[in-house]
């Protein structure tokens, strides 16, 4: 093979390289050691989201940094929580069975590896997508377009059903050689269990993570955000991960945390324009009012938010302690707000 000169690590390699997308579940680290059998350098790449369920408070994707580690190839994260946002609200392709935009997704995600891939030299990228394994983005036609679309016709290989479509250019360059590729399709995962055995993987997750746009309750309320507040912010997002979910009014919302470390968590979402309350005796929920302004359902918060300090069916007061500013607290005692009340509010 003729030496190429790789412009960004400006050395001398005769060494193909392969951009795979990591997930971390048993599919991508199939391919990827696939790849790597043929003697072709790897550097993964993982897209994680807000709505990814697998990450931890910032650190990334830690199915796909044990999936690296497992297969010895570095790998780099890239959190693409704000840029997704213009995805999902305006999807060219539609939603699947939840709010899931996963053609657009997709079609995102593979851009910005396409960009990676030229600025690092290397030859092609690939997957561990399997043809018929996903109702929405891993149909024969949904994978064509999302490979048209991101402009990455010939430079996108699926290892696993890589039979099952046209060679890519770089099996016709004989960078891969095609007949070690495989020609897996649909749900079951029996091949590439089969395959853990020779190559020694010893450890994956069952899945490769999850999606909260496809939960039903996150779909939901996601659904009622982009209704009510269609220019919806990433602190919006955040949000809709915790607690119970209430809509005042068209502009309003509150959310109550449903345990203590919700408690925390709904606290730390706080903006600077959201009224948090508190109950502090009974010790109970913190709930967090959006959009109240001119301290609009005051009340009916303190209400609703006292029905879970209290319980189902329990009557009683309790004092609970609001602000819309740290240090400006205020005080008041409130008994539960009807349960049919709670349930025309819900989300
Ligand atoms: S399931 Fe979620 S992360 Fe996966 S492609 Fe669909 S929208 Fe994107």
């Amino acid at each position: 093979m003729e030496k190429k000169v790789n412009p960004v690590r400006n050395t001398v390699s005769n060494r193909a390289k392969a951009i795979g997308l990591l997930s971390g579940g048993l599919d991508s680290i199939v391919a990827a050691k696939l790849i790597l059998e043929q003697g072709i350098e790897v550097e993964a790449l993982n897209f994680t989201t807000a709505f990814c369920t697998c990450t931890s408070k910032g650190s990334g994707c830690l199915a796909s940094q044990k999936a690296a580690d497992q297969i010895g190839v570095p790998l780099k994260i890239f959190d693409i929580s704000e840029e997704i946002l213009d995805v999902v609200k305006h999807p060219k392709f539609g939603y699947g069975s939840g709010m899931n935009p996963c053609l657009d997704c997709r079609i995102f995600v593979f851009k910005k590896a396409k960009e990676y891939m030229r600025e690092s030299g290397a030859d092609f990228i690939f997957t561990g997508e399997v043809l018929g394994q996903r109702p929405m983005s891993q149909r024969r036609e949904a994978m064509n377009t999302i490979e048209r679309e991101s402009g990455l016709k010939g430079y996108l290989l699926r290892p696993l059903c890589a039979k099952l479509f046209p060679p890519t250019l770089a099996e016709e360059k004989g960078i891969v050689d095609r007949e070690k590729l495989l020609s897996i399709s649909g749900r079951s995962r029996k091949g590439q269990i089969a395959l853990t055995k020779r190559f020694n993987i010893k450890d994956y997750p069952c899945s490769a993570g999850g999606c909260l746009l496809t939960d039903k309750g996150f779909a939901q309320r996601m659904e009622d955000l982009m209704k009510y507040k269609p220019d919806f912010t990433l602190p919006d997002v955040l949000l809709l991960k915790y607690g119970r979910h209430f809509r005042m009014s068209s502009s309003v919302k509150l959310v109550v945390a449903r345990n203590e470390s919700e408690n925390y968590l709904i606290a730390s979402l706080k903006t600077d324009e959201d009224i948090m309350f508190h109950a502090q005796d009974p010790l109970g929920p913190v709930s967090i009012l959006r959009g109240s302004t001119g301290g609009e359902f005051v009340d009916e918060a303190a209400s609703i938010t006292a029905r879970y300090a209290l319980g189902k069916d329990n009557e009683g007061e309790v004092k609970i302690r609001y602000f819309m500013t740290p240090g400006e607290d205020r005080f008041l005692k409130s008994g539960p707000c009807r349960e049919s009340a709670v349930n025309e509010r819900r989300v």
